[in-house]
């Protein structure tokens, strides 16, 4: 017997009322990003694994446990469908030379890949807006880069969306908080989980964004980084506090954000909300100076952050957000052999004209064909039978109360009439 085949286990379908959403989602953030000069870059959705190991870090979630890495069985190369956007984009950056072209800010939408427990707001096919700038040493391009999260939540209309900051500090300070930390955690080995024990050694730091609330309560006396930064790093770290102070934006500076992959420095932030239960990080980033060298690119600083757009969408349907269903301005009822050329033609000449038009196919009787018409949540129906296509004439008949009778129109006056009864129409709902 054949069994029915089914998506990937946490990879879902985006049927088109869910479809319809993301792309005025989609609208919102490009317009958004174009506000503040980002330009697009699409990477490639598979890169070589070493790309990953060497950008994201070997003791890492991500590349211990979560990449989908494959051999590629024509060449024997090592693959991996990419779990972030950054490492792309930083190799397409130093492959195309795009920092020499003045190229600085950058950003792109699409499907990421981790092999995770699928729940809610975590999935192993997901998507992300990443934005990523090169070549600013900031403080302010990082304040720039916060400040943006905050106008796109207001464009979303969300609120309750808490911003998060910390400094990592430089690679030399890391070391010295590194040291005190292994020292830290050593007194409570007995307490460490299987996990922790291992990163004990490699990449202690990483055992205080652990998610075993049994770690919680020691990782918090555990000592703090901001206690080891240097005059500089601290500077950093006021400078984008000032900006985010003169704009007003609050935040609270959380001493254990330190992110879950390797390459950041300096500044790191989240932008965290209570309503989604345990997943309830939608945007997060920070600089990543070192990054572009450790690639083999001139040494280029850089800063950015992603977001999940899964869980964005999930807020905004959370805070009643349901856009307008899309639908047409016409459904073109035809009956008849001539009517059903003549119909392609006046189609094709209403969308010359800007009207979205969706065209009856597949015959059946004048009944049924306006039964479709009224589901399809048309504005207009626009019958044409054999006598209206003899004459090139059409019968305009309104869906929706309030929009007057049925009327027969030359076709040359049909999107004059529609475009009319469309705006009185607007008019009367803003009245409304
Ligand atoms: P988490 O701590 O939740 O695992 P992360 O630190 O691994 O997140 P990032 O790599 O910083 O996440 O990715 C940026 C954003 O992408 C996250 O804040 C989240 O909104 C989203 N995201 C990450 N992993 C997933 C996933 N498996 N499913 C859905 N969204 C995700
Ligand atoms: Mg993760």
């Amino acid at each position: 017997m054949n069994q029915t085949l089914q998506s990937v286990r946490g990879m879902n379908d985006l049927l088109p009322d869910e479809a319809e959403f993301w792309e005025l989602f989609e609208d919102t953030v490009r317009s958004w990003l174009k506000a503040y000069g980002y330009r697009p870059i699409r990477m490639p959705i598979v890169e070589p694994t070493p790309l990953f190991k060497r950008a994201i870090g070997e003791v890492t979630d991500i590349v211990e446990k979560e990449m989908y890495s494959f051999t590629d069985s024509l060449n024997g190369e090592q693959l991996t469908l990419r779990p972030e956007g950054t490492a792309g984009c930083v190799r397409a950056l130093i492959q195309h030379n795009l920092a020499a072209q003045q190229v600085r800010r950058l950003y792109y939408m699409g499907q990421m890949f981790r092999h995770e427990r699928p729940q809610k707001g975590r999935y192993r096919q997901f998507h992300q807006v990443g934005v990523e700038t090169f070549g600013l040493v900031g403080p302010d391009i990082d304040a720039e880069l916060i400040l943006m999260g905050a106008r796109l939540w207001d464009d979303l209309g969300l609120d309750g969306i808490e911003l998060q900051i910390n400094s990592l500090g430089q690679p030399e300070e890391r070391a010295q908080h590194r040291a005190a930390l292994v020292a830290y955690f050593e007194q409570y080995s007995d307490l460490l989980d299987e996990d922790a024990r291992r990163r004990l050694y490699t990449n202690p730091l990483r055992i205080l964004d652990s998610k075993n609330p049994q770690l919680q309560e020691m990782c918090a006396g555990a000592p703090k980084l901001i206690d080891y930064l240097g005059v500089e790093s601290l500077a950093h770290f006021e400078g984008v506090q000032r900006i985010l102070c003169d704009a007003g934006l609050p935040y609270t500076v959380n001493p254990r954000l330190v992110r879950g992959l390797d390459y950041y420095n300096l500044t790191v932030f989240e932008w965290v909300t209570d309503r989604l239960g345990a997943q309830g990080t939608v945007c997060a980033g920070g600089r990543y100076d070192g990054l572009v060298e450790q690639l083999g690119g001139k040494p280029t600083p850089a800063c950015g952050f992603a977001m999940g757009i899964e869980r964005l969408v999930a807020l905004i349907r959370d805070s009643g957000g349901t856009p307008a269903p899309v639908a047409p301005d016409v459904y073109l009822v035809h009956q008849g052999t001539e009517a059903a050329r003549f119909a392609f033609r006046v189609a094709e000449g209403l969308r010359d004209q800007g009207v979205n038009v969706l065209l009856h196919c597949g015959g059946g009787s004048f009944k049924s064909q306006m039964k479709k018409a009224d589901a399809s949540g048309a504005t207009f129906a626009v019958v044409i039978g054999d006598d209206e296509a003899a004459t090139a004439e059409a019968q305009l008949k309104p869906l929706r109360e309030g929009q007057g009778a049925q009327r027969k129109l030359k076709v040359s006056e049909l999107a004059a009439a529609i475009a009319g009864q469309l705006i009185d129409s607007e008019i009367i709902d803003e009245q409304e």
